[in-house]
């Protein structure tokens, strides 16, 4: 039986050949700087990388028995990774962040000191951001409806980065959903939660991983998964446009009795009011439709109960540790091990 591990840093990799190796390096150097009776682990997940990563983590892994390397069998996505990267870990607390030094590892001490006066959820929450332009105000726009929707109080600007402790890690991944969106599940969780701030760094190399579509379908989990408010909200829509339609029709049939004409308009040449209230209320069922069908889709999701993500392979330097590992992830989060190592 290995000693225990204090301090688990779960990272999620996808194509990121140029990052990695400083990455490595760079965490290294950050946690050999702390008190050298903490034990440590690095947890890098490869996410189906089609470049060199997988080659280069395993290298890390080669010349540094602290590194375990995970597997997966394809590419999942960036929150799949981190749950196959939780479900392996073992210390005492878990650190999650990025791969591309966004994230920068010499914020660790800061989450750790939060961690030791108690906190059980730290969250790294983004000072200022590295995007630029369109992204930038996309992000803005995100947070900002996420903020109006949501019914749990997800903290705003912050991503996965951040520090769990081990009885949050095992709720986590006790929970079932496969649309999942870290950031709200960690709030909705509770626990102790404490914010560290600090500045997000541009990529260190490479390009972003998650594509526009990528970031609108975690967004829109964001929300859906967190908030019944959008289908209130067509509730709400529907009731008002009802009030405005019967307002809009007594006055009609008034006018009509009357035989005045609506404010000098003859009520028989009807065919704008006709086109604009069809326009109109077409466009609000589809809205409603669309609202409908996003958690509809989810809910399908959420019935099929497919792993979250498949392990083809673990890399660790002791086998018995291996086999250990391999048995945990097969019993967190619907994850499972496929292929040879078993
Ligand atoms: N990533 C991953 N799988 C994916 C996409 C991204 O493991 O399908 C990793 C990626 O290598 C990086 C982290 O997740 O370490 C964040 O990705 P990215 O930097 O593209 O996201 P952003 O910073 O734009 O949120
Ligand atoms: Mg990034």
């Amino acid at each position: 039986m290995a000693a225990p591990i204090d301090i688990s840093v779960v990272v999620p990799f996808y194509n990121e050949q140029q990052v990695a190796r400083e990455f490595h390096r760079r965490l290294s150097a950050v946690m050999e700087k702390l008190d050298g009776a903490i034990t440590w682990e690095a947890v890098y997940v490869d996410d189906g990388s089609v470049d060199g990563t997988l080659e280069v983590l395993k290298e890390a892994q080669r010349t540094d028995d602290r590194v375990i390397v995970v597997e997966l069998s394809r590419n999942w996505g960036h929150q799949p990774a981190v749950m196959a990267g939780l479900c392996t870990s073992r210390g005492r607390a878990v650190v999650l962040m990025d791969g591309d030094l966004q994230d920068p590892p010499e914020v660790i001490p800061d989450l750790l000191a939060a961690w030791r006066e108690g906190g059980q959820v730290i969250i790294g929450r983004r000072r200022s951001r590295a995007e630029r332009g369109v992204r930038r105000w996309m992000f803005g726009a995100f947070y900002a409806v996420l903020g109006f929707l949501t019914d749990y109080p997800i903290p705003l600007n912050a991503g996965i980065f951040g520090l769990l402790d081990r009885r949050v890690v095992d709720a986590i991944a006790r929970m079932t959903e496969t649309n999942r969106y870290l950031p709200g599940l960690r709030s909705y969780a509770g626990f102790a939660q404490r914010v560290v701030s600090y500045d997000r760094a541009e990529r260190a190399g490479g390009e972003p991983k998650q594509t526009f579509g990528r970031l609108l379908k975690y967004g829109l989990d964001a929300i859906f998964s967190f908030s019944y408010k959008p289908l209130r909200l067509a509730t709400l829509l529907g009731v008002l446009v009802a009030a405005l339609a019967v307002v809009y029709g007594v006055a009609l049939v008034v006018f009509r009795l009357l035989d005045t004409g609506m404010f000098g308009i003859p009520v028989v040449d009807g065919y704008t009011s006709t086109i604009v209230s069809v326009l109109i209320l077409g466009a609000l069922q589809l809205i409603t439709i669309g609202i409908l069908g996003e958690y509809l889709g989810r809910v399908y999701d959420e019935v099929k109960r497919r792993p979250l993500f498949l392990i083809s392979e673990i890399h660790a330097s002791d086998p018995t540790l291996r086999d250990a590992v391999m048995a945990r992830a097969q019993a967190g989060t619907r994850g499972a091990s496929q292929g040879s190592s078993s």
